[in-house]
Order: structure tokens, then sequence, then C-alpha cells
């Protein structure tokens, strides 16, 4: 793959797997989508020509960060079998000291070495002050690890057993006959028989969507060998501390089938062998909230 000024970008489609992320970022701006899944791609390499695309690709936003440091902590009291110390300790001393790691990974910019390194969106662009940045993320954390005990979650987790834990690397990945879907997951666990799933949540996620309740039950049935009905899905928004149980009467599964099929046959149009960036339509629509302006309006200049 090529990044020269002055010519468009070409790149080889290689693997395709359909998430629900992958199809909002195609409607947020196929032009965006195409520097996230394709142009970025081979950017961790010291001297690539994406390593610019590859950087802006890993900018994350506050919310996410929140979002992501009590997934992290959860996930790492859940799978620990060692000791006695009560939770709340282990949770509050892990948020601690993965805050601060985040923290000095900020002050010291090692996103500028490491594009895999935290940096967020608000400082990088909004130049937003760092110190009132993680003023504010410390006030959500705080909240948000109070809110986590007294919603009596991690009481009911406590008492899942060893073995009823499922392991697995963010994300998760199953299938719709050859298409590998992925999506994303905090915690599965087993409990009476039933598979449950968390999502720790931001503010626009609290309605879990019916396609991702969907994805858990096709996990459930091709990976843990069990019927949809012995599916649940919950999600956690840190904001409120309310603990989610996502109803699945009314959930229409062949009109989610549907939609991913419709929606995959879409981008698997533009997967083609040479994918061509000006095939991917800027909709100019989100500009001021997306993770590739700084690249996007320098090449506009460029290729004017
Ligand atoms: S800056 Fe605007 S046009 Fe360019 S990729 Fe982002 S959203 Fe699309």
């Amino acid at each position: 793959m090529t990044i020269r000024r002055n010519e468009p970008i070409r790149v080889t489609g290689k693997y395709f797997s359909w998430s629900t992320a992958r199809e909002k970022h195609f409607e947020f701006c196929p032009r965006a989508y195409f520097y996230q899944y394709y142009a970025a791609a081979g950017g961790f390499e010291k001297y690539s020509a994406a390593r610019q695309l590859y950087k802006l690709k890993h900018l994350t936003t506050v919310p996410f960060w929140i979002k992501s440091l009590l997934g992290e902590c959860l996930r790492d009291w859940f799978y620990d079998v060692s000791g006695d110390i009560p939770p709340e300790k282990v949770m509050r001393r892990l948020l601690s000291w993965r805050f601060r790691k985040g923290i000095k990974s900020l002050s010291l910019q090692e996103w500028r070495e490491d594009s895999k390194k935290l940096n967020l969106f608000e400082h990088y662009y909004e130049h937003s002050d760092l110190g009132d940045i993680l003023e504010s993320v410390t006030a959500a954390l705080t909240t948000a690890a109070k809110k986590l005990f007294q919603s009596g979650l991690i009481a009911r987790l406590e008492k899942v057993d060893q073995v009823n834990k499922v392991i697995f690397n963010p994300p998760l990945e199953t299938n719709l006959g050859a298409l590998k879907l992925w999506f994303a997951a905090d915690l599965v666990w087993q409990e009476d028989g039933k598979v449950n799933f968390l999502n720790i949540l931001v503010e626009n996620e609290s309605e879990l969507s019916a396609v991702r309740m969907v994805l858990h039950r096709l996990y459930a049935m091709h990976q843990l060998k069990l019927s949809p009905d012995k599916v649940q899905s919950f999600g956690f928004l840190p904001s409120n501390g309310i603990v989610y149980r996502f109803d699945d009467s009314k959930l229409n599964v062949s009109e989610c089938i549907n939609h991913i099929k419709d929606s995959s046959a879409k981008l698997l149009q533009l997967h083609t062998d040479e994918l061509r960036e000006e095939e991917f339509i800027k909709s100019g629509n989100n500009c001021d909230n997306c993770r590739f302006q700084e690249f996007c309006r320098n090449r506009s200049l460029q290729l004017a």
C-alpha cells in the first residue's frame, strides 16, 4: 500500500469481518471507514507511510477511556483467583493503577513512539487542558466504582465459579455461515444454565442494540453450544450506575440477521482486490468529530 502526496491511496483488500463498529464507521463517513479499516493497515511498521493514519486510528475519547478502564479492571478482578482481599479494595487498587499508568503515558506522550498508547481526542484536537480532563475522569471513575458496587453486580459476579467464567480476548468472534462476525463484550459467564454477556456502556449506548443481542445468541449457539433462549444480555452505564437487563421478548432475530446480511453485502461490494481512496465518498457531516480530520484536511489540499 502506498501513500504519496498528490496521489490517491490504493490498498489491497485482505480479510473481512463484519461488526456493528464497522457498520457505524461506514455510516459516520465512508472515507473515515476507508482510513480506519484499510489505509491504516501496516502503519504499525516503523517506516510505513500509513503511520499517521495508524496513530489517528488509535485516538480515543474520554468516555471511551473511562469505559475501557472499568472494563479492564473488571476483567482483571473477575479472572483473578488469588487472595481473600475484598473485591472493592482490589477494584479500587486496579483502577488507581491503570489510571495512573494512563496519566503517565499521556504526560510522556508515549503515543508519539507507540501509536497504541493512550491519546485523547479532546486533548489532541480540542486542546482541552490535560489537568481538567484528568480531574473529570477521576470524578467519573470514583462515581462509577461506587455505583458499580451499589448495583449489586460485583456481589453477583463474586459467586461465579472459575469453571463458569468464559475466557476470551476481546473482541469476541462468531459467524453467520462463512461470514466472520466480531463484537465487543466486557465479561461473559455462565450461571444457572444460562450464559450472560456484560457490556460497560457509554452514554449513547444505553440501548444495547437488537443486533448485538443476536450476536450474543449466535456466539452462544456456535461457540458454547447453548440455545438462544439461554442467553441474557446486560449493560452497565457508569454515569447513572444502572445495570440494564436487556429485554429480548420482542427481539426479531430474522430481522437482525437480514440486517447483518444486507450491511455486510454493502461493505463487501467495496472490499475489492484494489480499494481506491476516491471510491469512499466523504460524508463531510462529521468532520469535527472525526479522528482522521488532521490527515483528511491536508489530503484535500494535496489532492486538489
Ligand atoms: S474529516 Fe470529514 S470527510 Fe474526512 S474522513 Fe473525517 S468525517 Fe470524513
